[in-house]
């Protein structure tokens, strides 16, 4: 925290909805085609053509404001927003501008700094993206409109965060829930979850904001969190040295850490605004809202409290396990097929998401489902082998794909729980180690796990361990 300076910072959201079809066309928006292979007239601004409006969008638009706490607007309304650039054939985007579907929202987030703190939604407005433009080693540019068209909603905060730690938690936290909602895939490289930041600086105590910059080009949570730093250091410097911040958008270099002015106010675009005469006001009913309502998952902050009140576990777990949707669909599996949450918990946590992590893959693609995962846990807790040599099945589970029950029968894993067979193992043991038989006796009887650890070696982790030790403390005080 600067002693001096207040930060102040408002993020401005692109979030890319996961639609089969476009926004105003019924055109493809998968990823990666052949250019221009996905356009219509619509999307292609051929005059004459009539945008028509997907329902879906409207839908992911409330899903987004509910989760967000905002008020649904009964009645909204689609602008142009004008301006000329290649990637736009219309020469306009079409925009919410003056009533936006949602409003007034808000999310509260936490941070270890300040821990909970409410930060306030200004509006989310529904939008379509622009094309792209490929630059050619000739020199040429060329233009792809695959993209011209695809949904996206805008989510806009009020300059409510006062450190990049904030802005951050801001953004996962809204990350998440747009990812849970699954209307957004949440790539941040591919650009579906894009930021702009708005960052300015005041003295303590001044009640005006200051003159705010816009950074872009942020295209993953650490470069957002540099862009926000260097920014703050550079504006005081500014200010330092008897300057004056300018309102101006800059760009985010992540290679080289800095960001560059990249327009000032003055060259700013005058978009001239105007209701788009080709789309009806969009009406929204109290029916439809509630409809949507019915719809929304569970998000994060419920799970998170439920995982810890019905099931017992830690806040930490609880965190862990609901950060993902896929993955607490993945515990709540194997919790109902293997009833001790701590102990799934544990597994998830551990085994799961360590070897998912190792290999770089989602929890969707563990080989391991909950109901092989849970076949372990049911013969750890049937004695039939030991925690030790689970986690020797489920690396052959990973690998193959059998049943616990198979791999445990294939490679002779089932735990030793035959006193005879233990004691002979046993008494090898005792006669090859006769020093530490005796510092035992002398009273070093922390050698115990020295003598259990030396059977469960040479009967390769398959004695039951609790009897082990019985039968060693039978013996040595013998
Ligand atoms: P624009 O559309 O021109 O970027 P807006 O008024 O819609 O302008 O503001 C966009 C974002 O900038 C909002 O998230 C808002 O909270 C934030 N913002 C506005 N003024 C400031 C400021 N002085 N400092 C930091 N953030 C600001
Ligand atoms: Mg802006
Ligand atoms: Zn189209």
């Amino acid at each position: 925290m600067n002693s001096r300076y207040e930060v102040v910072i408002g993020l401005e959201v692109h979030v890319q909805l996961t639609t089969k079809t476009k926004i105003f066309c019924g055109c493809s928006t998968e990823f990666g085609q052949s250019p221009n292979s996905q356009t219509c007239p619509v999307c292609l601004g051929l005059p004459g053509a009539l945008p028509v409006l997907n329902r879906q969008v409207v839908e992911d638009g409330i899903k987004a404001g509910l989760a967000t706490n905002c008020q649904i607007a009964p009645r909204s309304i689609f602008a142009r927003k004008n301006y000329f650039y290649p990637d736009l054939p219309k020469g306009y985007q079409i925009s919410q501008f003056e009533l936006p579907i949602c409003e007034h929202g808000w999310m509260d987030i936490e941070t270890e700094e300040l821990g909970q703190k409410r930060v306030g939604i200004t509006r989310i407005h529904m939008e379509e993206d622009a094309g792209k433009l490929l630059h050619n080693e000739d020199n040429s540019s060329s233009v792809d409109l695959n993209r011209a068209c695809t949904p996206l909603l805008e989510v806009v905060s009020e300059p409510d965060m006062r450190s990049s730690e904030e802005a951050i938690a801001y953004l996962k936290q809204l990350h998440q829930i747009v990812v849970y909602l699954g209307i957004c895939d949440g790539n941040l490289e591919e650009g579906s979850f894009r930021c702009d930041a708005n960052v300015s600086i005041r003295p303590w105590g001044q009640k005006e904001l200051g003159t705010r910059s816009e950074l872009k080009n942020l295209n993953s949570f650490r470069f957002i969190k540099q862009a926000i730093e260097y920014e703050v250091e550079r504006q005081i410097d500014v200010i330092d040295e008897g300057g004056k911040v300018v309102q101006e958008t800059r760009l985010f270099d992540p290679d080289a850490g800095v960001s560059r002015s990249m327009r000032s106010k003055e060259e700013a675009h005058d978009y001239r605004y105007f209701p788009d005469p080709d789309l009806l006001p969009l009406q929204i009913s109290e029916d439809w809202i509630e409809q949507v309502r019915r719809q929304l998952p569970e998000l994060p902050e419920a799970k998170i409290v439920r995982f810890q009140d019905e099931m017992g576990l830690p806040a930490y777990d609880a965190g862990v396990l609901a950060a993902e949707r896929r993955l607490a669909e993945y515990f709540e599996v194997l919790v109902q097929l293997y009833n001790k949450p701590k102990i799934c918990s544990n597994w998830v946590m551990g085994e799961v998401l360590g070897a998912l992590k190792e290999k770089n893959l989602e929890i969707v693609d563990c080989p391991v489902s909950p109901e092989l995962l849970a076949g372990i846990l049911l013969r750890i807790d049937d004695n039939t082998i030991s925690g030790k040599i689970a986690k020797i099945v489920f690396e052959e589970i990973w690998q193959s794909g059998k049943t616990a029950d198979q791999v445990i029968e294939e490679k002779g894993m089932k735990q030793v729980s035959d006193t005879g067979a233990i004691e002979v193992i046993v008494d090898e043991v005792l006669a090859a180690n006769p020093g530490q038989v005796a510092e035992y006796r002398a009273g070093k009887e922390k050698m115990m796990g020295f003598f259990v650890g030396q059977v469960m070696k040479a009967s390769k982790g398959k004695v039951n361990p609790g009897m082990a030790n019985q039968l060693l403390k039978k013996k040595l005080s013998e």
